[in-house]
């Protein structure tokens, strides 16, 4: 089964490799893996935890598009590069975390979306000039400029990841896009409570406007036993939220560990293990059709009409 990818830390992985030496990364590290675990659609995260700044930011994005362009991988940058019968890994360029915007919000998030980059959320788990994530002030949510670049994200048709963001972030958000968001790696806290989780009411709210929620194998958002931190108790989140809000908003944003060698050792952490997500929700019942929407339907839908 195919599969779209919502979230993935591959400039990360970009940035270690060409270091020590490796052009075209995504080609000669990973392509293989991601064919043979049917990714064939993947988010190319550029990663910002607080402290960078924007020089830094532009050229860790000019990067991962460099890596992309010698890989020779196809990239999605309008709704005519949306192929469902694609045969070949394809990227779309992601932000997670706008630290490096301590200014000109409204320029610079301008500069990140023509840049190539389609998705993105305003922090990380970090405050910023922006927004604040889930270890910053819990009274403190989106700022003026957060909300300008907000609405300038609207007008760009570039699309709002609200994984990360404190719930007051969340909450300002949902009330000032005039968009649906999607929360790339996010999974439920009624499964697994952690602060990076969602709340039946959080979810509820993001699926009436619209949105999608990627589900996120980072094994301790998973569950607290690590004996259950698997694909198969991942899938078990899917159905919570498919129960709970509608199949129609289930993706996959499974953060795999590999791309930034995470000390996980379970049966999701690398792109070739993906299809155990697929059997896992195979258990769990869902029906072939509903295991498409999940697997990359269901983006597709939510890109074909707000990119
Ligand atoms: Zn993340």
């Amino acid at each position: 089964m195919k599969i779209f990818d919502l979230h993935a830390d591959l400039a990360m992985t970009i940035h270690k490799h060409r270091s020590e030496g490796t052009q075209a990364v995504l080609r000669n590290v990973w392509h293989d893996r991601f064919v043979q675990g049917e990714i064939y659609w993947t988010a190319a995260a550029s990663f910002f935890r607080g402290e960078e700044d924007w020089e830094y930011m532009q050229n860790l994005v000019r990067m991962v598009q460099d890596d992309i362009r010698e890989s020779g991988w196809k990239q999605i940058l309008t709704k005519e590069d949306l192929n469902e019968e694609a045969e070949e890994p394809t990227a779309i360029m992601t932000i997670e975390g706008m630290c490096g915007i301590d200014k000109d919000g409204v320029q610079r998030v301008e500069w990140l979306y023509e840049a190539g980059n389609r998705i993105g959320s305003l922090c990380w788990n970090d405050e910023n000039a922006l927004a604040t994530g889930n270890w910053g002030d819990p009274g403190r949510g989106l700022t003026a400029m957060g909300k300008d670049v907000v609405r300038k994200m609207n007008e760009l048709h570039m699309i709002i990841d609200v994984s990360h963001a404190n719930e007051k972030t969340f909450w300002d958000i949902l009330e000032t896009s005039d968009q649906p968001v999607i929360a790339t790696h996010s999974n439920a806290k009624a499964k697994c409570f952690v602060e990076r989780n969602l709340t039946d009411q959080q979810m509820r709210a993001l699926a009436a406007k619209g949105g999608l929620i990627g589900m996120n194998a980072c094994n301790s958002f998973i569950h607290r036993k690590e004996k259950k931190q698997d694909a198969a108790h991942l899938a078990k989140h899917a159905r919570y939220i498919a129960d709970l809000v509608g199949v129609e908003h289930v993706a996959c944003g499974f953060d795999l560990g590999a791309y930034y060698s995470a000390d996980e050792h379970h049966d999701l952490v690398s792109p070739d293990q993906a299809q155990n997500f697929i059997r896992g929700l195979e258990k769990e019942g869902f029906s072939e059709d509903e295991i498409k929407d999940i697997a990359y339907r269901n983006v597709f839908r939510f890109l074909r009409q707000y990119m």
